[in-house]
């Protein structure tokens, strides 16, 4: 049977979200609220067509506790919310390992996937004698001291239990493997970070600033499995499912799921632009962070050919956030590949989809993506054509038959101009701003050379 999934979220508790704090006098409150946060999620995910989503943060102890109390296991290792829910859960959570590799230090996220509580509270222990900060932080660090340590952890987590997964996250992005965070580490081989457990990973997740085509340029991740994941830290609509991935599994439970991640049995992923995410080109942003030289509102963003000398700013000499777009490539070359954007055929099955929410509040000019003009307009496409996920498997005839009697001509001519790749961010991501969407034009993000802007988005249909 076909299943979508979303093996990447969070809970209320992780950083980046709501920052609730689990001091005991609140405790109460913020279990109401993730017990709330739970029943969204079951309102949610129907509408966008996801069946299986991730608990997020599921080792940490105030919101296990919770899962523990209102799940439902439902069939082995895949619960419910509530008796009759469409939503499934499935025991998930990120981490994030640092290590030493000569004299910088590298930060990379890994998903885990559980099949019980019992192996969590294994984990936990783990943890303990790691001396991770678990009990106050819901994505915690796993300090280690080298890649041989990184790989010893993960060998001993993934030997509690055969079914538990890693699966490292975004990989591109600076946090993930292959992106260079502080301090500027490349690695450039799986290997130099994850030692000699790099034989036991299979599975990689592509990030919202990547997708299997940028991952193609890469030679070592030709033969693994690509997922796609939300890493939603909130549940609105234009959060939730904005990745996913349709699998074919022999059964719906934990070890069907499992046995067909690692059998390759996708079908499909569904792809949040590259373009649009928070890392795909070079740059460093507006603001506070870079005085004296720049304008308050100035940035600087390029596209691979034309970074400066040393991924340093012309203008204020600092580091520049290196791009996803620019790893791919620089990797590509270092494991010996002569690949190009454009000119490879990526083996792996794909779809390219905008946020739906995104669209309508780009036609509709309204700001605030959970506002309820914005959910009315949603549902009501929704009720027309069935979940979000039909909208982007289904053809563009299909689409305008379905909603030509019932809405309004922009908002139809957009959702089709998007179906049509008729679309372009300007500017595109960069340095952790997601790309601002412009519909009706198109874009050449390998021709980006932006000293420095300060001008203002344009928005066009
Ligand atoms: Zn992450
Ligand atoms: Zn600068």
């Amino acid at each position: 049977m076909e299943v979508a999934l979303d093996l990447h979220a969070h809970s209320i508790f992780a950083g980046g979200t709501q920052g609730l704090k689990i001091s005991s006098e609140v405790q109460g409150e913020n279990r109401k609220k993730a017990v709330s946060h739970l029943e969204k999620i079951n309102q949610t995910m129907p509408l966008k067509g996801i069946d299986l989503i991730g608990t997020g943060d599921c080792q940490f102890s105030f919101w296990t506790d919770i899962l523990k109390d209102v799940l439902i296991e439902d069939s082995s290792g895949i619960f419910i919310f509530q008796q009759k829910a469409d939503v499934r859960f499935i025991l998930q959570t990120e981490m994030i390992f640092t290590a030493r590799i000569g004299k910088i230090s590298k930060e990379t996220h890994v998903i885990f996937l559980f099949p019980n509580f019992s192996s969590i509270d294994t984990f936990r222990d783990f943890l303990n004698q790691w001396e991770v900060k678990h009990q106050k932080m819901a994505r915690p660090f796993i300090i280690c001291e080298s890649p041989v340590q990184v790989a010893k952890r993960i060998h001993t987590i993934m030997d509690i239990d055969p079914l538990i997964e890693a699966i490292p996250a975004h990989i591109m992005t600076p946090q993930g493997v292959f992106g260079t965070g502080k301090g500027n580490l490349r690695v450039n081989y799986l290997t130099d970070f994850f030692g000699s457990v790099t034989s036991r990973i299979k599975i990689f997740e592509t990030g919202l600033s990547a997708d299997p085509e940028f991952l193609s340029l890469i030679p070592e991740l030709d033969d693994h499995v690509l997922i796609s994941n939300s890493d939603a830290h909130s549940s609105s609509l234009h959060r939730m499912g904005r990745e996913y991935t349709v699998l074919s599994v022999p059964k719906f439970d934990y070890p069907g799921i499992i046995s067909a991640l690692r059998n390759n049995r996708i079908l499909y992923t569904a792809e949040f632009p590259p373009e649009e995410g928070r890392f795909f080109l070079t740059g460093h942003r507006a603001g506070r962070k870079r005085p004296g030289l720049h304008g308050d509102d100035e940035y600087c963003c390029f596209s691979p050919q034309f970074v400066p000398v040393n991924d340093i700013c012309p203008i204020c000499k600092k580091p520049l956030t290196i791009g996803v777009f620019q790893r791919c490539i620089e990797i590509s070359q270092i494991q010996g590949a002569e690949r190009r954007i454009g000119e490879i055929q990526p083996k792996k099955k794909f779809i390219r989809m905008v946020p739906l929410i995104e669209i309508l509040a780009h036609v509709l000019n309204v700001k605030t993506k959970t506002a309820k003009s914005l959910i009315t307009t949603y549902r009501q496409i929704t009720s027309l054509m069935g979940p979000e996920r039909n909208l982007w498997q289904s053809s563009a005839e299909e689409v305008e038959g379905k909603l030509i009697d019932h809405l309004d001509t922009p908002i139809i001519e957009a959702i089709l101009k998007i179906k049509e790749g008729d679309f372009t961010f300007h500017p595109y991501g960069f340095d952790g701003i997601y790309g601002t969407l412009v519909i009706g034009q198109k874009g050449n993000y390998s021709k980006v050379n932006i000293i420095k802007s300060s001008q203002p988005i344009q928005k066009t249909l």
